[in-house]
């Protein structure tokens, strides 16, 4: 099969774990592969609700059954979508325009960001990832190609919260880089991050932290844009979105994988004054965005997630996971750091000042072989990427940490 998939797919794919594995069935936080075998999902976060979830699935059905088109023909369902998704939003985010993927999503507000600011600067963290676009893959230097800073991208290392509790360092590395922009004649657009810092290895707290950064970007003269696509639809496990835990307002937000809980859906929301500006020089249509289809899945997904309580759900899940991982700490001298907010979460192994690159990808080997599934983020890949579907209950987590505590013992 991979002889196959390399002869059909060609060489730019990769797939997880040096043992690849074939799922045939998704069920809540369990896969099982062509064999009958269950695997603890830890890590797809795109199947928010829990994989297969009878409620979507019901909704992408029936929808599909009756009509599927596109946003150029009144529909009431894509309208019942926005109005339930902005009011999700604080009042000052009056807009929303769908995408498909969350790439998509990011390179609308780039452009929106290009057109209202008439500048072409952006600033993104150093292991970002923001998409696959040409755009966005200059924007994404985690995707690690020889050379991915454009001429008007600038990169600032990751925020450390743990030593910046006010976040002032991090803001001080955005102004020195809006500040090297403008040395070089180039005008600023905007700063772009993932609100929870994912592929820069997950930094979440204090809350607040990411205000002054914001300020710092704004009095450049750039927007803000807040990728949620990571940390959106109540993974942070307060509210639906990472930026509010830093109680400030993003100029636009972009969002996308577990939007359908697996259905392609996403999109941009943004301040209607950005949208006047766009909106009077440019026509915007998405052949499959936000049809009729994925409204539904979307509006079955916001559904789910207050019918089962699952932000709270996360939030005592995430606590719990988080507390008995840091207890491992006192076994484990590998475990430098558990960090995260709700149900994403991130587990540092170093040795004293080196990252323990080489274990961490031997414990995501591990733990696959003992059907967890888990990955690892960060500039080096030492931190343990842990972000199940927000179902996942404190049984799981027990299995999870369980599992992971018998492979470090195993792994020595
Ligand atoms: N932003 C972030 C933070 C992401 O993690 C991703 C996907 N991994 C994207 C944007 C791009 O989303 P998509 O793959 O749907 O284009």
């Amino acid at each position: 099969m991979m002889a196959r998939r390399d002869r059909l797919l060609g060489p730019a794919y990769r797939l997880f774990y040096e043992e690849p594995v074939q799922f045939v069935l998704g069920e809540g936080v369990w896969l099982f592969d062509s064999a009958g075998d269950r695997y603890l999902d830890a890590y797809n976060n795109v199947a928010c609700v829990g994989h297969s979830h009878p409620h979507v699935v019901e909704a992408i059905a029936r929808q599909a059954a009756v009509l599927n088109t596109h946003t150029r023909y009144l529909h009431e369902t894509i309208l019942d979508y926005a109005e339930r998704l902005l009011a999700t939003f604080p009042a000052e985010i009056g807009h929303v325009m769908f995408t498909c993927t969350g790439s998509e999503a990011n390179d609308l507000a780039l452009r929106v960001a290009r057109t209202c600011t008439g500048g072409t600067g952006v600033v993104v963290t150093e292991t970002a990832y923001h998409g696959v676009t040409i755009a966005l893959a200059e924007l994404s230097p985690s995707l690690g190609l020889p050379d991915p800073t454009a001429p008007h991208v600038r990169l600032v290392p990751a925020p450390r919260p743990a030593g910046d509790k006010t976040g002032e360092i991090f803001a001080g590395h955005i102004r020195a880089a809006f500040e090297d922009m403008a040395r070089s004649g180039i005008r600023p657009a905007a700063l772009l991050v993932d609100t929870i810092f994912s592929s820069d290895g997950v930094f979440a707290d204090p809350p607040g932290f990411l205000a002054a950064a914001v300020d710092t970007a704004r009095a450049a003269g750039a927007l803000f844009i807040a990728d949620e696509v990571q940390p959106g639809f109540g993974r942070c496990g307060e509210g639906l979105w990472g930026f509010a835990r830093h109680n400030l307002v993003p100029d636009m937000v972009t969002m996308g994988k577990p939007m359908g809980n697996g259905h392609p859906v996403a999109a941009m929301a943004a301040r209607p004054a950005l949208l006047k500006e766009f909106g009077a020089r440019s026509r915007y249509f998405n052949t499959f965005g936000g049809n009729p289809v994925s409204a539904a899945a979307g509006i079955a997904v916001l559904d789910v997630i207050a019918q089962e309580g699952l932000i709270g759900h996360a939030k005592r899940t995430g606590t719990y996971l988080r507390a008995r991982l840091s207890a491992l700490r006192s076994r484990h001298s590998l475990i430098a750091d558990v960090r995260g907010s709700g149900l994403f979460i991130g587990v540092e192994l170093r040795h004293d000042d080196t990252p323990a690159t080489r274990e961490t990808t031997q414990l995501v080997n591990t733990l696959r072989e003992r059907r967890v599934l888990i990955s690892a983020a960060g500039p080096h890949g030492n931190v343990l990427k842990i972000r199940p579907p927000l179902v996942f209950g404190t049984e799981h987590a027990d299995l999870l940490v369980d599992t992971l505590d018998q492979a470090m013992c195993d792994d020595g």
